[in-house]
């Protein structure tokens, strides 16, 4: 593309979905920042506009194509090219239908964008293959992360084969980044004084299985601890049919690996859990639970449940409803079943049954997440009255307050602390007594 206006070129990228995407979408603006492109926040002032999208389930769709049209209409002059999951799955069928778009590009081989930038007058669609596992370099500078936390992703793709689940189909198979690749961005993080980096992948757990069939995930993990530097390591997703119980141990006598936990179980009955091609039920994941907590009574444990899976009846839901119940997760995330083509899941049911289904599943949705919500909060008392190192994410304009993050509150899908007092600037750490519960925040005086 050619230089524009001061002869600088302006770089708006629009993240949606997961953090998996954040990290794709800091790698891509890294690499144009590096052929002179400058990063701004305000989409109007761009020249190219990227939205990298999520193809996850349809009302992620569909808010990925609603935020593409509203960034047209703001700045009807920019290129804008739609990238991510939405891009690598639907590629050709977004590029004939959608003529708004300057671009469509895939997420398998991220390096492509300089080129496919500078082409798109001549190539409008490209979805790359993966390249060689080893040639992978991911060059990023955390620009979208919130102040002293980073997302560090150390695997691509799924060897899972969830019923409902269309990630394999976009991101293909398991392939794990190198270990000396991830230890080295580790480094770099620390080195910048990252405090927190959450590792992510589809499954922690999984982590060199691609490579000879065995977990190196805790040998990756160990030597992350030891790296030199003033941070904490979370662990977000791990597959509760792989859960490695060793890590327990491993937590309980490592201080720099938060006591956190993100196991999506998806669900409590086997009746729909055996189509959905996983092995536990209720009983099975009660006793996951417990292991945990027994060898780690303060942890925090965050699952995700998802409601109208074909065939789910209402002693299905009291089923899953009655182990949320019993369990007493500290966070919890819900979503209505997707009905996504290619999955094993997609000939369970027809279009009709499935709407049906899934506003029977709306509702209950929201019953369990008013369960959850209580349930959040009860938990949270478990924090008033000690103190906590409190990472602060942003201030509150003319006031004296920040918003911030402790141990037990995970990124973007948590509560927040909210804490009173001066002179705290983002991305340091202060330490402060937490006074009471909000909601599902918390709320904290500095020390
Ligand atoms: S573990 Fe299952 S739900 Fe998670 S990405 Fe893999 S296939 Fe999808």
């Amino acid at each position: 593309m050619p230089e524009t206006k001061d002869n600088k070129r302006y770089l708006y990228i629009e993240n949606l979905g997961c953090a998996k995407n954040q990290v794709d979408a800091e790698v891509m603006s890294r690499s144009l920042e590096k052929d002179g492109w400058i990063l701004t926040e305000d989409a109007s002032e761009a020249d190219l506009i990227i939205v990298n999208t999520c193809g996850f389930i349809e009302s992620a769709r569909e808010q990925s194509i609603d935020t593409f049209f509203e960034l047209r209409d703001v700045n009807p002059k920019a290129k804008i090219i739609v990238s991510g999951c939405l891009a690598q799955r639907y590629g050709e069928e977004l590029s004939e239908q959608l003529p708004e778009a300057d671009g469509v590009f895939g997420n398998r081989d991220l390096k492509q964008i300089n080129g496919f930038v500078d082409n798109l007058d001549r190539q409008r669609l490209l979805v790359p293959e993966y390249p060689d596992p080893d040639s992978e370099i991911y060059d990023r500078d955390h620009l979208f992360n919130y102040p002293g936390s980073a997302y560090l992703k150390i695997s691509e793709g799924c060897n899972h084969r969830c019923g409902f689940c269309a990630i394999p189909l976009i991101r293909g198979s398991l392939r794990s980044r190198k270990m000396d690749a991830v230890l080295d961005e580790a480094r770099t993080l620390a080195k910048k004084g990252i405090r927190e980096i959450n590792l992510i992948a589809q499954d922690l757990a999984a982590y060199g299985t691609d490579w000879d069939g065995k977990s190196r995930f805790l040998e990756l993990l160990q030597k992350i601890t030891e790296i030199d530097g003033d941070f904490r390591v979370r662990l977000l997703y791990i597959h509760p049919d792989a859960f490695p119980l060793e890590l327990l141990d491993m937590i309980k006598a490592n201080s720099r690996i938060l006591p956190y936990f993100d196991i999506p179980i998806q669900h409590a009955s086997a009746r729909l859990l055996r189509p959905m091609k996983r092995m536990g039920d209720s009983t099975i994941y009660t006793d996951l639970v417990s292991k945990i907590r027994k060898v780690l009574p303060e942890c925090v444990i965050r699952t995700t449940i998802m409601l109208g899976f074909p065939g789910e009846t209402e002693e299905d839901f009291n089923q899953v409803y009655d182990f949320v119940k019993a369990n007493r997760f500290n966070w919890m995330g819900s979503f209505v079943y997707s009905r996504e083509e290619g999955t094993y899941a997609y000939d369970l049911t027809d279009e009709k049954t499935h709407e049906a289904l899934s506003k029977v599943a709306a509702k209950r949705q929201k019953k369990l997440e008013r369960l959850q919500e209580k349930i959040t909060a009860e938990c949270l008392q478990q924090f008033v009255g000690k103190e906590y190192d409190v990472l602060i994410e942003e201030l509150i304009e003319g006031e004296d307050l920040a918003i911030g993050r402790i141990w037990a509150q995970a990124p973007e899908v948590d509560g927040l602390t909210v804490v009173m007092g001066r002179g705290m600037v983002p991305g340091n750490v202060y330490r402060c007594g937490i006074t009471k519960v909000n909601g599902v925040d918390l709320e904290a005086v500095r020390i």
